[in-house]
């Protein structure tokens, strides 16, 4: 199928514009053209659907795809493992995700796997293992075990979580390893997190001046630092230190926003993984004490969100789903659509996300010369966003010009 026009379709570009009724036409794995459409060629029926850009979730964790507490007590063999992975990776793209950020849990050869078609999959940007501070936020292991035995849970080429490092000089040796394995760009947790042992919400972790070492370990590569983040001390250290994206950012404030604004840092909000852990801690395999750190979080969260938004902030869209369901991977966007609008979810999983990953004008948009990743949906998901949540409503998923899921 090196040519076919799709036709019929309610088109949203991903741009925010109103939506309108073109055929676009796809080209050696390129949108060739957005018009009229010609009667010759090969055509794809899309009457009564909504297409949009091939979605892209800025925030997921292939690597933790299965129970976590098993996992990480060496419960689980490496095939299960890597069933999982890839069995996660097949089910974003049927819930017509086409690209995604990987912030932490998967070693390259996952990636690579995935980037040869020897196994379904999403477009992968990953960071490889997270970077913590010794047993920081990213540490799972138990408080026993002698701080060397954790990277005895890495498999590499498959999954690797975290690495700790106990002062600058290690994160400075830890971050070039992550980049050897692969990474292409890094992530380091700067606060304490809510599936965290060892660690509370309103800890700061690693100084400026260590987040700074990163920051410039990834400048000479051309890439960037993101942080995980709760509260505004840390995420003010991380903005001090010149990193370029903050994930969560549940506690924001305005002046913490004001700053972020500033420099142009952008956020990365994660609803998703909160609702799952309200609702069902232990489908997660993780232990039911993590529901207590979660009370609270999906309120501060949307307020954070307001505040960001008030401020002009650059502002994505990820999931951060963790386990093993992670197949309903569009609830971000419904969530998204309650508290904003339909429109606006889209174009934070599209246009914002394609230019926090790098990939503006690649990917997130229909537009000529694009990669040809668009979706086909039941419906109207932005009448009814709730139609984003369910991949059945994903009826057809195309990925560089390759039809990758038909459910006509
Ligand atoms: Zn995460």
């Amino acid at each position: 199928m090196a040519r076919f026009q799709v036709v019929g379709a309610t088109v949203a570009d991903g741009s925010g514009r109103d939506p309108a009724n073109v055929s676009v036409t796809v080209e050696d794995g390129r949108i060739a053209g957005l018009g009229p459409g010609s009667a010759s060629g090969e055509r794809l029926d899309a009457d009564g659907l909504t297409m949009t850009p091939g979605l892209i979730d800025a925030h997921v964790h292939l690597g933790l795809a299965s129970p976590i507490e098993p996992q990480f007590s060496f419960r689980l063999s490496v095939a299960e493992l890597a069933a999982d992975i890839f069995a996660t990776a097949g089910s974003a793209l049927d819930a017509g995700f086409t690209t995604v950020r990987d912030t932490g849990g998967i070693d390259g050869g996952v990636v690579s796997t995935i980037a040869k078609g020897k196994v379904r999959g999403p477009r992968v940007l990953s960071c490889g293992p997270v970077q913590c501070q010794t047993g920081g936020h990213g540490y799972y292991g138990a408080e026993w075990e002698p701080t060397e035995l954790w990277n005895s849970h890495h498999i590499p080429g498959l999954c690797a979580l975290s690495m700790q490092s106990g002062n600058a000089n290690e994160l400075r040796s830890n971050v070039r390893e992550a980049f050897r394995r692969g990474a292409s760009f890094l992530k380091l947790c700067v606060t304490g997190g809510v599936v965290s042992a060892h660690d509370q919400l309103t800890d700061t972790q690693f100084t400026v001046e260590e987040i700074a070492v990163a920051v410039q370990e990834a400048a000479a590569r051309g890439t960037y630092v993101t942080v995980h983040a709760h509260n505004n001390e840390g995420i003010r250290n991380a903005i001090e230190a010149g990193v370029r994206c903050v994930e969560h950012g549940t506690d924001i404030d305005e002046s913490t926003a004001a700053l972020m604004a500033d420099r142009d840092v952008a956020l990365v909000p994660t609803f998703a993984v909160v609702e799952h852990l309200l609702r069902d801690t232990a489908r997660t395999g993780l232990d039911e004490s993590i529901r207590e750190r979660v009370q609270g979080v999906r309120e501060r969260m949307a307020g954070a969100l307001a505040v960001a938004k008030e401020a002009g902030l650059r502002i994505g869209l990820g999931s951060d789903l963790i386990g093993p369901a992670q197949h309903r991977r569009g609830e971000e966007l419904t969530l998204r659509a309650n508290l904003e609008t339909p429109m606006e979810a889209l174009v934070a999983a599209t246009k914002t996300n394609a230019e926090i990953l790098g990939l503006s004008g690649e990917v997130g948009v229909l537009a000529p010369g694009a990669q040809a990743d668009l979706v086909l949906w039941n419906g109207n998901p932005l009448e009814d966003p709730r139609l984003f949540s369910d991949p059945a409503n994903a009826v057809v998923v195309v990925q560089a010009g390759r039809v990758v899921k038909d459910l006509r």
